[in-house]
């Protein structure tokens, strides 16, 4: 199947701990999710994507750390579009106080600019912090980063996604012999902190299916790990070959359907995902 014939696009503007941005596209336009660049920066992006501000429909928030929410403050104040995060998000967040939001639980499920969009809990040292999966007709996107483990949820509403964005944040050999303090490094490695290499390996097993098509490694660490290792620990687990000697993407050809597509997201280089 040509890519044209799908109804869903992923555009990740970039991703990691200084900076979070990504826009599902739809057929009545774009969905953000997290506003963790400024706005300048996010529109500089943008358009290197060939995507128009006017075309974003709705913001969702993950979480409101700083690098999924710093960018909220200044980009709110010019958009008309409707603002959807978790209670406890909306609870923590100065920044979102003066933002009128809808709130929801995870578990929630929402109708956002013609997505099903359905929301699940994530493991992450903030209240109410939620991945998603977004569907239109038999298209879906799944999307989970800032997670200590793959939780139920996630592996429920992730499965066989055709387009799959999963956190792997660090390499564990990397973060334990780097140089971050020893709390830091156990903050990370812990239940709340984020997924590793080895983690996304292990998960993408369980839910990567037949209609997955396009796999994306999120949120990885500049400090303790590479986009190669992420990409190696990923095609590895699912017998995937690697496309090029740098290792920055690799493809499991299959023979009865769709290849499947490997690569990263980095915090600097703005990537659409087909
Ligand atoms: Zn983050
Ligand atoms: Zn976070």
């Amino acid at each position: 199947m040509a890519h044209h014939d799908h109804t869903l696009h992923l555009h990740i503007l970039g991703s990691g701990s200084k900076g979070n941005c990504a826009l599902v596209e739809g057929p009545e336009g774009l969905v953000m999710i997290d506003c963790g660049f400024s706005r300048r920066e996010t529109l500089n992006r943008m358009h290197e994507l060939g995507l128009e501000e006017t075309q974003v429909r709705a913001l969702l928030i993950t979480h409101e750390h700083g690098d999924h929410t710093g960018g909220m403050p200044v980009w709110c104040r010019r958009f008309d579009g409707e603002v959807f995060a978790s209670a406890g998000t909306l609870q923590a967040r100065k920044a979102t106080a003066e933002v009128d939001a809808h709130e929801f639980m995870p578990g929630d499920v929402l109708q956002v600019a013609g997505l099903t969009v359905e929301t699940f809990p994530t493991s992450h040292d903030v209240v109410n912090p939620v991945g998603f999966r977004f569907s239109c007709g038999d298209d879906a996107v799944g999307f989970a980063t800032d997670t200590g483990f793959v939780t139920p949820g996630a592996l429920r509403l992730l499965r066989d996604a055709r387009i799959l964005a999963i956190e792997s944040n660090h390499d564990l050999p990397m973060l334990r012999t780097g140089d971050y303090p020893r709390y830091l490094q156990d903050r990370i490695a812990s239940n709340e902190g984020h997924l590793s290499n080895a983690q996304a390996a292990e998960a993408v097993r369980e839910l990567v299916g037949e209609h997955t098509q396009q796999l994306v490694a999120m949120h990885i660490s500049q400090e303790n790990n590479r986009l190669s290792l992420a990409v190696r620990a990923l095609a590895e687990a699912l017998g995937a070959q690697l496309d090029n000697e740098l290792g920055s993407s690799a493809t499991l050809v299959r023979r009865n359907g769709p290849d499947l597509h490997i690569r990263a997201a980095g915090q600097n280089r703005p990537i659409s995902v087909w």
